[in-house]
């Protein structure tokens, strides 16, 4: 018998009839003789609406009674997707990630999956039972609460399709696949048939919405096929899998943007490595994520570094540089808002090459400023204007020859 892990999203939870929806999709897999595992989120919005009823008490609501709260969202969901099965005449088990074995590491809002003692999932589905498991949530050693980060149900279902060995996972949202852009971006995006788990990995990083990055990760070491598809529209979907067992190596596979970028220069730091050091480890000590780093050479005693950060970290990083002027003993800070980036993913870089130049050339071509650039063997990251991003995707998507025909159908 085969066994299936499926996942639902806010948006295909959204209301009792889009519950029912889902009850209907899983009765249909079960009765194509499969086991059932299937995990959901809170509904629609609950869990925004459920982080500002903290914001009313607290600016800083204490995160322990934050996880408390938040994973009552996806136990609502559990409870009633099990009914609506229950009245279609199926054997369902709601669990909290706690009753299903879901072990993290003690840190709330954002834990990891440690471990899963699949022992209570595996007698529910000996009995013929659907299991259905809250997302985003599991217990500490401690037996705290824990979420795993915004986004992390798709964590929650791709740790369980690996701890029970599943023969695919599911995971069912409310666009069609994963897109070559942003279709929002480029209107001439088409849904990718396949994509490697490496390229998907980037994608999610570059924050393409669409998977939890680290349940990416976490295919990726696994080896759990993943499907992404609609939970609206019956369309085949997109696969994430090894390269290995793909039909075609493109060389660039997907755009993808960030409209949220700031860049910092701190220039005249002295120049020895002790001073890149103290500057990172600074700003790492106020959890600040820097981005792309550059540096050169100023004069002969003194270097420039410039990097990138998300711009709601902008003011906060300036700030730490500025409040340790003396002991960073740098000549000046320069720092700039309204940037983007702009992404080219694709595995068949590595052996392809050019896809710089040609990625320049097109910008160029398009008026778009770079003013930063950074690479991995699969990816190419260029900083520009605000303003330009639109065109740079769309102008990048059809130089690489990414662009459809006719519009897709997104959902
Ligand atoms: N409900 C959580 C969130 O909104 C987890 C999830 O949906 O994956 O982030
Ligand atoms: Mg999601």
């Amino acid at each position: 018998m085969r066994l299936v892990v499926q996942k639902f999203g806010g948006s295909s939870v959204s209301s009792v009839e889009h519950i029912r929806m889902v009850a209907q999709r899983v009765a249909q897999t079960y009765a194509q003789g499969n086991q059932c595992v299937v995990t959901v989120s809170a509904m629609g919005k609950t869990t925004d609406q459920l982080v500002s009823l903290a914001g009313e008490l607290s600016d800083h609501p204490p995160q322990r009674e934050m996880d408390v709260l938040l994973t009552t969202g996806e136990q609502v969901s559990i409870a009633l997707l099990s009914m609506a099965l229950q009245e279609k005449g199926l054997k369902a088990h709601p669990m909290t990630g706690w009753q299903a074995g879901i072990q993290t590491s003690p840190i709330h809002g954002r834990a990891r999956i440690e471990g899963i003692d699949t022992q209570r999932i595996r007698h529910c589905l000996e009995q013929d039972e659907i299991v259905v498991v809250a997302g985003f949530q599991g217990v500490s050693e401690e037996g705290e609460i824990t979420t795993l980060g915004r986004g992390g149900s798709d964590t929650t279902a791709v740790a369980l399709a690996a701890a029970l060995r599943a023969d695919r996972c599911e995971i069912y949202t409310d666009v069609t696949g994963v897109f070559t852009a942003d279709p929002r971006m480029a209107p001439l995006a088409g849904k990718l048939q396949e994509i490697s788990f490496e390229e998907m990995l980037e994608l999610a990083n570059l924050g393409a919405g669409v998977l939890h990055p680290r349940s990416v990760e976490c295919a990726m070491i696994h080896k759990v096929p993943l499907v992404v598809r609609s939970s609206f529209v019956d369309e085949e979907g997109t696969w994430v899998k090894e390269a290995e067992k793909m039909k075609e190596e493109l060389n660039v596979r997907g755009i993808a943007h960030d409209l949220h970028v700031a860049r910092i220069k701190v220039l005249g730091l002295p120049n020895q490595s002790q001073a890149l050091t103290k500057l990172f480890s600074k700003l790492a000590d106020h959890h600040i994520n820097v981005d792309m780093i550059v540096t050169s050479e100023h004069d002969d005693e003194r270097i420039d570094v410039a990097f990138s950060v998300h711009e709601d970290e902008w003011k906060q990083a300036c700030g730490v540089i500025e409040s340790c002027a003396t002991e960073l003993d740098y000549i000046k800070v320069l720092s700039e808002t309204n940037l983007a980036k702009v992404s080219v993913v694709g595995a068949g870089m590595v052996t392809n090459p050019g896809v710089a130049a040609k990625m320049f050339t097109s910008l160029s071509d398009a008026g778009v400023r770079i003013k930063m650039v950074s690479t991995s063997e699969i990816k190419i990251s260029c900083v520009i204007p605000w303003d330009q991003a639109k065109d740079a995707v769309q102008e990048l998507h059809s130089a690489f020859g990414l662009d459809v025909k006719e519009k897709a159908s997104v959902g």
